[in-house]
């Protein structure tokens, strides 16, 4: 592990005290019955009371090892004491403006860091925001504005969020939608490039896509093509080698906005500041959430300046967007992921995880495929012999990992892939027992 310089106040190791969920997180699940919506459900009832670096400590004082990040925010591994002390020192001084109405200067700090870390060598704009799907309805509006067309196309298995608009642009019918129709017009999901499941190279994939946009939209229709480089919540999907070329030079062609969706895989998760560029595409806009602020509220648009300041004044905002406390902890965050150099880190956890998990299709009948970028892991579960999706044994696997204190994820339209995401400061030894943990319970369902 390299010479990171950050404190932990955790020691970094798994630590069991009670069985898990323990009699504290039991109760406040009952409590919890009775206050809070059954909507927002609970992947794992367990409750927690403080974090550090890899680690989650619970109500009941079980120390987990978190391969979860909140689904990707603490890249930078939890309460990071740069980040706190930032943001403790910003709240003190102002809170609140609202910068369309007066401005302040971390906003503009911030702006001119997205600037300087996105791909291109282009004069870029950017516009900040407090969600994920903020970010992404903005890149909507603006997209539209700028080409003055209607249609906005997304990725099958994407996910980009839980507003009406990007509920919209998230296809996949159960939790996400059912019941929530109808929504907006306009809106295509196209099928995508999923090596595992369709066999094509990239090329070949691209050509599927244009042609289904061709066909049923018309390409001088279409306002933004929104890719999730690496497909998160869709079950860490990378599109083969090739696929984003070919299709962002095909939007060049064709007058449309290509507009990378990076709320999950950017701001150094993969090992580099975008997963775009692993593909050797500029997008002309980028969307910036989950890992930027090191778990405060915050996202960002940032792109071509033609594009962003063809809205007009006023156009977009939002009362909290860029709040001051917020863009000072992302201040502190980009700090952090240069001082440690996280990108680095990134793909040390990616070494790590290769040469614990890269072989477990071969090892285990029920994985299908495993797949690994930076510190994003997929591992797709089937029914052995078969690609039919199980997901059944993925419950098993995330019930018994979090059983032993390791928090781990799910995603995939079919719910059967297991998804890693861990900090990126996460220790080899931590996910060395980590994966331990993730082996007995394959083995488990396995037998
Ligand atoms: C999480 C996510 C979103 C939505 O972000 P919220 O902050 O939850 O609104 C959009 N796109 C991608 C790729 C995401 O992973």
């Amino acid at each position: 592990m390299a010479c990171m310089t950050i404190d932990y106040s955790v020691p970094q190791e798994r630590q069991l005290v009670t069985a898990i969920p323990g009699p504290r997180s039991l109760a406040l699940t009952e409590r919890r019955r009775r206050a809070v919506s059954r909507g927002a459900g609970n992947l794992a009832p367990v409750w927690m009371d403080h974090g550090s670096g890899g680690i989650l400590v619970d109500v009941d004082g079980n120390h987990i090892i978190d391969l979860g990040t909140g689904i990707g925010v603490t890249t930078i591994g939890h309460a990071n004491p740069d980040v706190a002390a930032a943001a403790a020192e910003q709240a003190t001084k102002l809170t609140h403006t609202l910068f369309t109405v007066t401005p302040y200067e971390n906003y503009l700090r911030v702006a001119e860091k997205l600037s300087e870390i996105t791909p291109g060598d282009f004069e870029k704009r950017s516009i900040l925001l407090n969600s994920g799907a903020e970010a992404v309805e903005n890149a909507v509006k603006i997209a539209k504005k700028y080409t003055g067309r209607r249609a906005i196309v997304a990725l099958d298995h994407a996910f980009h969020g839980r507003t009406n608009l990007t509920m919209a642009m998230t296809y996949r019918s159960a939790p996400e939608r059912l019941g929530f129709g109808p929504f907006p017009g306009e809106i295509y999901s196209v099928p995508l490039s999923y090596p595992f499941r369709d066999g094509l190279d990239g090329p070949a994939a691209a050509e599927v896509t244009i042609d289904y946009i061709e066909r049923h939209i018309g390409a001088s229709e279409v306002a933004a093509f929104f890719a999730e480089p690496v497909l998160g919540d869709g079950g860490i999907v990378i599109p083969a080698p090739g696929y984003f070329a070919r299709i962002s030079e095909w939007c060049t062609e064709n007058g449309i906005v290509f507009v990378a969706d990076e709320i999950q895989a950017g701001i150094g998760r993969t090992g580099a500041w975008y997963s775009i560029e692993h593909h050797g595409v500029v997008p002309d806009l980028i969307t910036s959430a989950k890992g930027i602020a090191g778990g405060f509220p915050l996202s960002a648009v940032t792109g071509r300046a033609e594009i962003m300041d063809a809205v007009q004044p006023g156009g977009i905002g939002g009362t909290f967007g860029g709040n001051p406390v917020s863009t000072a902890a992302a201040l502190a965050t980009f700090e952090v992921i240069e001082r440690e150099d996280l990108l680095g880190e990134a793909r040390r956890v990616e070494a790590t995880l290769r040469s614990l998990i890269g072989d477990w299709a071969e090892r285990f009948d029920i994985v299908g495929e495993v797949r690994i970028i930076g510190a994003m892991a997929g591992v797709e579960l089937v029914v052995p012999g078969t690609k039919q999706p199980h997901p059944t044994a993925l419950q098993t696997v995330i019930d018994a990992a979090i059983a032993q204190g390791v928090l781990v994820l799910d995603a995939g339209s079919w719910d059967s892939v297991l998804r890693l995401l861990p900090s990126a400061v996460m220790s080899d030894e931590l996910l060395r027992d980590a994966v331990s943990v993730l082996e007995d319970a394959l083995r488990q369902v396995a037998s």
